[in-house]
């Protein structure tokens, strides 16, 4: 499987400061081959793209990355 990674700085969702650095896989699609009768059969499975904070805390405001992650996880950022 073949994902690409990009990074990206997004706005802190406390102070709005563009200082949070994260890593982007973007949604993608996963083939996933079973045996069915008379042959195989491939399926593909769509992967939800996925975030990962790079940065420890907001460089601005000092939120720590475990409470940024969790306000754009209630949010439904990522
Ligand atoms: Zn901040």
């Amino acid at each position: 499987m073949m994902a690409f990674l990009q990074r990206e700085i997004w706005e802190c969702p406390f102070c709005g400061e563009e200082s949070i650095e994260v890593l982007v896989r973007p949604s993608v699609y996963v083939a996933k081959r079973s045996a069915v009768r008379g042959g195989r059969k491939t399926t593909y499975h769509r992967v939800r793209e996925e975030v990962v904070i790079l940065s420890e805390s907001c460089q601005k405001c000092g939120k720590k990355k475990d409470e940024i992650e969790k306000k754009w996880r209630s949010e439904q950022i990522i």
